[in-house]
């Protein structure tokens, strides 16, 4: 009898030797994984997971920065039924559509912000935010062949930014650890600095300051490649993946005065920031920048199902649709209709329960007061959040900001303290950073603030 034929439940080693010997996992090392063994998650409530072993943890992250609504929501389970039921799949190539594609499609159109000119009328769907980004790529490219400057076809974007796994997402991203692997990026990507105020800036710079110069950096670029070249600039609000990299208040007023100088196109990746994570439905709101294009994913669900897409502003909507005709492209589940019905449900919760607004005016500032007292640990350098997303820098000495050495492994060491201690925590090099879920009570906050200082202890402990 194998693992497969034997009674239930599985023991967690039955699990871990299936996992290990057949599940080919994202960002994972399998060798170390198969010596180690996956914790394996089996259930949720709240903002709680727990594993196999009944450990119960608290998901600081929110899953993979989707799960912003919380788990345990029946109504998104009873929308995924209930469209099942009716109508589990129809394609929406060859002039059909489906209902949910079709509210959805003008759920987000409300929700998105008008902006000086710009509006958002328009929705193209995808399943992830990586797609959504592949299908970015292929926009901007049609736009500029339509209105005759098929040249332009640079995109510009920043080293250490996540905009997916795909050969353009990981491309238009900037991990070097990505590019190193598979001849990345694909041509006519190129890469700035990121605006990482902590680690950048000139001694006796101030953030303003700083925020401006390296908004000029894509300046700089522009006028290298040949501004005639250049068809877009793409960047996450704050980066997410890359450590919660939040930009000084000057620097997005500067890019736009340069997006605007060239004419080129603004795409804004939100697949983190959008649905209520920085207090607004769209983070371009707060930063009141002026994007073309709004990749979305992850919460628009509250991940409970995948499901992604863009935005499409009318600057680029007028000229596909007027223009283009038929667009080659397009996905099996683009506007997939379970998963748009759950989309609606989830943004039902979220306007009745003022997630967004909850950000803005309650949990955000108070996780902010929260992270200015950690940020008094000698162990943190740095504390910083925007909206209810937060990162805190590790370093050796308090006073002079100096940093660990790398192979230490020190970020590794405290994410290790969480885990074992019931906390989700995602460690980025030395910076610790948080998305929870946006259900957090103030007392669910102080208990994640217990947690955190207690793994914060714990690595002090053990490098000392
Ligand atoms: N863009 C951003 C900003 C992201 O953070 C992510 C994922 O974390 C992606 C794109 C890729 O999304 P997905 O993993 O759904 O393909």
């Amino acid at each position: 009898m194998n693992a497969l034929t034997t009674p239930n439940p599985l023991s967690t080693q039955a699990i871990q030797a299936l996992d290990s010997a057949h599940f080919i996992h994202p960002f994972t090392d399998h060798a170390d994984l198969a010596t180690r063994g996956s914790r394996v998650i089996v259930k949720s409530e709240g903002i709680y997971i727990w594993d196999s072993e009944g450990e119960k943890i608290l998901d600081a992250m929110s899953g993979l920065w989707c799960v912003n609504a919380g788990y345990g929501r029946k109504e998104l389970a009873q929308a995924a039924f209930d469209q099942m039921m009716t109508l589990p799949f129809y394609n929406s190539f060859f002039q059909t559509t489906n209902v949910p594609a079709v509210k959805l499609a003008a759920k987000l159109a409300s929700l998105a912000p008008k902006v000086g000119e710009r509006s958002f009328e328009h929705v193209f769907y995808s399943s992830s935010g990586s797609e959504s980004n592949d299908s970015n790529v292929r926009m901007v490219r049609r736009y500029w062949d339509l209105l005759g400057q098929p040249q332009r076809k640079v995109i510009i974007s920043r080293h250490n930014a996540y905009h997916g796994s795909t050969m353009a997402g990981a491309s238009l991203g900037g991990m070097s650890g990505m590019h190193a692997q598979g001849d990345l990026p694909i041509p006519n990507i190129t890469h700035i600095d990121q605006p990482y105020f902590f680690e950048n800036a000139l001694p006796g710079e101030t953030a303003d300051e700083f925020g401006v110069r390296a908004a000029r950096w894509l300046e700089d670029k522009i006028l290298a490649v040949g501004p005639d070249k250049v068809a877009a600039f793409i960047a996450e609000p704050i980066q997410g993946a890359g450590g919660v990299i939040i930009p000084p208040a000057s620097y997005w007023p500067e890019i736009q005065r340069i997006v605007d100088k060239y004419g080129i196109l603004l795409i804004s990746d939100e697949v983190i920031c959008a649905f209520g994570r920085l207090g607004h439905w769209f983070a371009y709101e707060k930063f009141g920048y002026k994007p073309d294009l709004v990749t979305f994913a992850k919460a628009v669900t509250s991940g409970y199902i995948p499901l992604g897409g863009v935005m499409v502003g009318d600057r680029v909507a007028k000229v596909l649709i007027e223009k283009g005709g038929e667009f080659n492209h397009g996905y099996t589940y683009s506007g997939h209709p379970v998963a748009c019905a759950v989309a609606l449900a989830n943004l039902e919760i979220m306007e009745r329960e003022q997630l967004p607004q909850r950000v803005k005016d309650d949990i955000g500032p108070y996780l902010a007061s929260c992270f200015e007292a950690i940020g008094t640990h000698p162990l943190v350098g740095v504390a910083e959040t925007c909206g209810f997303t937060a990162g805190l820098v590790l370093v050796k000495n308090k006073a002079s900001r100096e940093r660990f050495d790398e192979n230490l492994g020190v970020g590794m060491m405290c994410r290790r303290h969480c885990f074992q201690n019931g906390l989700i925590m995602r460690a980025v090099g030395d910076r610790m950073i948080i998305a929870p879920p946006l259900t957090m009570t103030h007392a669910d906050i102080d208990e994640m603030m217990r947690l955190i200082r207690q793994a914060l202890d714990l690595t002090l402990q053990e490098l000392t």
